[in-house]
């Protein structure tokens, strides 16, 4: 090791979004010491990007394990907000009244109707809405054929997530150190004992966390290829006199978040999804797509401002699913990213199985989101 600065802990989490700083603070809880390594500022990146839907459901292309562990965190989120907001004093908005999904002509009604079938199958309620119905549901989305409300849907103010995450993990213990950079895993007798940062500075402890998010798979010295790359997101937030959207909608092309339920008529329009590495900013194409989707799914928004815009990084894996679990061949070494779409929705739950992956107990619902699958990649 170097002479450079040393620290000694029972876990380092690697990266400070949503992901690392919720495994922290249960850690932290559970009476682990944990140093936490961001390299900016904690919450900066796909976490304060996010729209901050919990859409179990929606994001489901059909039942499976995605689905059932989507359920499973959706159902956590109302003790986790409470929970947090009695640690921080801080405000999460958690709104859990459904999504509408809006189909704007008949082909996506169609699609629709089937999404409403299988889901009815697992159990999930939904209603079906067309005509007066659909109005009276929601006024202003004038140019949709049909609509399916998802009961099982919400969301949270995602940018004071982070925060709160924040403060409650620093409350708990966990010792955070933003302007951090992990380099390099350092082994010794074929297991984890700890991180180098960029600085040169070495973190000892038994566990690592991979929680980087969409750079996850830039740390050094990862036994084999980690195949999570960076998928980008645009975000316009859209400013009106009076709120014109009363829950959350979306149509095949974008989706619409009433947001800041105290202000009014402030509505997140999301988003691009695009394969350009980790190039930054928003473009006039991705503003302006999503301004023609917003428009077309509720005519009244073209009259409204721009507030805001913004991007970030989700972390895509080649299945879509996240990677969560111990890694199969270096003990010590855990990971937690590739939550795609959905890592704000997987918070809670991807916390207490990161719990489980530490004390060695594990989780029979790991299987399909193991490290392991990547192992021939
Ligand atoms: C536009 C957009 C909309 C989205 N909407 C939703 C939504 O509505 N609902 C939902 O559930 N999800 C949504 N997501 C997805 C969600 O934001 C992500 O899945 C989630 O934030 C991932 O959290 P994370 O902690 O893994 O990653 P991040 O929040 O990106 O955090 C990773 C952190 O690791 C740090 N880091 C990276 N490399 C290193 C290193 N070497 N050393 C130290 N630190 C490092 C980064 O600086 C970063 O802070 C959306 C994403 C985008 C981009």
């Amino acid at each position: 090791m170097s002479n450079q600065e040393r620290t000694g802990s029972d876990v380092i989490v690697v990266g400070g979004g949503a992901i690392g700083l919720a495994a922290a603070r249960r850690l932290a809880r559970a009476g682990r010491r944990v140093t936490l390594v961001e390299r900016g500022r904690p919450g900066e990146e796909a976490t304060r990007a996010a729209g901050g839907m919990l859409s179990p459901l929606a994001e489901s292309p059909e039942p499976g394990p995605f689905l059932r562990l989507g359920l499973d965190s959706f159902a956590l989120w109302p003790s986790f907000a409470a929970q947090l907001e009695e640690e921080t004093g801080l405000n999460l908005d958690l709104r859990t009244e459904g999504k509408l999904l809006l189909a704007l002509d008949t082909p996506a009604a169609e699609r629709l109707r089937r999404r409403g079938k299988w889901a009815n199958r697992e159990g999930l309620s939904t209603s079906w809405l067309e005509g007066a119905s659909l109005r009276e549901r929601e006024p202003t989305a004038a140019a949709a054929v049909a609509g399916l409300h998802l009961e099982c849907d919400g969301q949270v103010d995602n940018r004071t997530l982070a925060h709160a995450l924040t403060r409650a993990a620093a409350a708990a213990g966990c010792v955070i150190l933003p302007g951090a950079t992990a380099h390099t895993l350092i082994t010794s007798a074929g297991r984890v004992c700890g991180i180098r940062t960029e600085d040169g500075s070495e973190h000892t402890a038994d566990v690592v966390l991979l929680a980087a998010g969409a750079w996850s798979g830039r740390l050094s010295g990862l036994p084999r290829s980690l195949p999570v790359r960076p998928v980008k997101g645009q975000m316009v937030a859209l400013a009106l006199e009076t709120a014109v959207v009363r829950t959350t909608l979306e149509t095949e092309a974008c989706y619409l978040i009433p947001r800041d339920h105290r202000q009014g008529g402030l509505v997140w329009v999301g988003a691009t999804s695009e394969e350009v590495g980790f190039t930054r900013g928003t473009t006039l194409e991705g503003r302006t797509s999503l301004l023609r989707a917003a428009a077309q799914a509720v005519p009244a928004l073209a009259h409204a401002s721009e507030a805001e815009a913004w991007d970030g990084f989700r972390p895509g894996t080649p299945d879509g699913l996240p990677v969560i679990g111990p890694d199969p061949d270096l003990p010590g070494l855990i990971h937690a990213t590739g939550h795609f779409r959905n890592g704000i929705l997987l918070t809670p739950v991807t916390a207490e199985l990161i719990v489980r992956c530490v004390d060695g107990t594990g989780d029979p619902r790991l299987g399909p989101f193991s490290p392991d699958r990547f192992s021939n990649v």
